[in-house]
């Protein structure tokens, strides 16, 4: 059973009984007061949730990485075409990237909804270490949950339209599919293309390890790439003749890692070599390496590519190689939003956190075996206060660039071990059984309620936009780095 309130139980099985019976049985309190429209959506979302269950269970167990989530984006889509939503696919130029709408005129809510999966984390519902055996050559998995996240936010939007319809409330939800948030590429370019310029608030939700509301920052993110190209020679017979791009791309990540020392202590920089040459008996004439800039504003990590720029010109003059740079994707520190915490908090504590059984604390005490510092209850079953001032997150999500653009609320909801860190195997465990699925239920539960409270009082919108306005005021504005005519990737590398 879901973590409802008696009083939800009541209404919603007294309504399901008259519907089932074919009679207008109506409670006696609602005769005299209408139910509040979360009402309806709640009523949607309990009767469906066979149905959601098993739309997360195909996305968990087809994972598709960033800009490949055809599956996947199309589930959702299918979902909400046939709730009625008009769904415009392939937005901004990305072809699992789509727009659902429903309803008419102001305001216009929407909610994000990601759905990619990470490489090298295949792992099955089981709580132990285990790759998934049914399709071995998948080896990606969804270790931050995004099977869940998708379609929770999927379950919010239908569920706030049935809200709207229930209450005859004017205005427009809107579901946005947004790929490839674990390179940052998705809402970057959807932001860029203006899909999000006549919203006037926005959701997000993502899965935890606790429930509470996100009222945080995180940090900005630069993704680049370094691409050297050399002379190929016999490594052997001619190595004189050669220049070695490998070679440039090794003397980059030497600057880069030296750089480290004289930055800001909030800064990260990251890489993987996404080419390095074919075998070892031929110079490689071409090498890649890809990085992560990071930073807590958005200004020090356009600091930290100037000096990576500067690195790379030294790495070509050591080699006599080339480069050429290319950014993928620039995503800004998140902008939090004060009423619409405040207004997902009492959304939040109203639903309740997911009520987990014994059987599932077994399965995440078993998941905590290679977590020695995890703490000792093994799944968090309260709803955190709100806190007072804006927490930091020190992972990056593309959903920044959104909150630059219109006033953002998001929360987390518990879905796997606790104390697990983010894009491990516990977390691919638990959101493809019915840990996470709890959480996704919750989370679809709170935004529908925000939602719904959003589009019907003026004047929480207002206050949305006014602390927005005012910390935007506040702030250094983030300059995106991302060249204008830059086209949006095809693919993560
Ligand atoms: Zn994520």
């Amino acid at each position: 059973m879901f973590a409802l309130r008696i009083g939800s139980i009541v209404r919603i099985f007294t309504t399901v009984t008259a519907l089932a019976m074919g009679v207008a049985v109506v409670p006696r309190a609602a005769a005299q007061k209408p139910s509040p429209p979360y009402v309806a959506a709640d009523l949607w979302i309990e009767s469906n949730a066979d149905t959601l269950r098993a739309v997360n269970h195909r996305i968990w167990s087809h994972p598709e990485v960033g800009l490949q989530e055809h599956y996947s984006s199309a589930q959702l889509a299918t979902l909400l075409e046939r709730a009625g939503f008009e769904v415009e696919r392939g937005v901004a130029g990305m072809p699992t990237a789509f727009v659902a709408s429903a309803g008419q005129g102001r305001p216009i809510v929407g909610i994000l909804a990601e759905y990619d999966a990470l490489p090298g984390v295949s792992q099955a519902p089981t709580p132990d270490r285990r790759p998934r055996e049914e399709n071995p050559e998948l080896d990606a998995g969804h270790a931050c949950g995004h099977s869940i996240f998708g379609t929770a936010s999927t379950a919010a939007a239908i569920a706030t339209w049935e809200g709207l319809q229930s209450a005859g409330l004017g205005g427009t939800i809107r579901l946005y599919g947004t790929p490839a948030e674990e390179t940052g590429v998705g809402k970057v370019y959807m932001v860029r293309a203006g899909l999000f310029s006549d919203l006037d608030a926005a959701f997000h939700w993502h899965a935890g390890d606790k429930t509470r509301v996100s009222y945080s920052t995180c940090k900005a993110v630069i993704s680049v790439k370094y691409r050297f190209s050399g002379l190929n020679a016999h490594a052997s017979l001619s190595p004189h003749q050669g220049r070695s791009a490998l070679d440039a791309v090794e003397l980059m990540n030497v600057g880069a890692n030296y750089l480290r020392e004289h930055l800001r202590e909030d800064a990260r920089i990251h890489y993987v070599i996404t080419e390095g040459g074919g075998q070892p008996n031929v110079v490689p004439p071409t090498a890649e390496v890809w990085y992560y800039l990071r930073a807590d504003v958005h200004q020090d990590a356009e600091h930290m590519l100037e000096r990576m720029r500067e690195i790379a010109d030294g790495a070509t003059r050591m080699t006599r190689t080339t480069v050429e740079e290319r950014i993928d994707a620039d995503s800004f520190e998140l902008l939090p939003n004060r009423p619409l915490s405040e207004l997902l908090q009492r959304h939040l504590d109203r639903v309740g956190p997911p009520l987990f059984d014994e059987r599932e604390r077994a399965f995440a005490r078993s998941t905590q075996v290679d977590l020695p510092d995890a703490p000792e209850e093994p799944l968090f079953t309260d709803v955190m206060p709100l806190p007072d001032r804006p927490w930091h997150i020190k992972a990056s999500t593309d959903v920044g660039n959104v909150s630059w653009q219109v006033p953002t609320g998001g929360i987390n909801v518990a879905c796997y071990t606790n104390g697990a860190p983010g894009h491990s195997w516990q977390i691919v465990a638990c959101t493809g059984m019915s840990i996470g699925e709890k959480g996704m239920i919750v989370a679809a539960r709170t935004l529908a309620g925000a939602a719904l409270e959003l589009l019907a009082d003026k004047t929480l919108l207002d206050d949305a936009r006014r602390d927005f306005d005012a910390r935007r005021g506040s702030s250094p504005v983030p300059r995106s780095v991302l060249p204008q005519d830059q086209e949006v990737p095809t693919a993560i590398r």
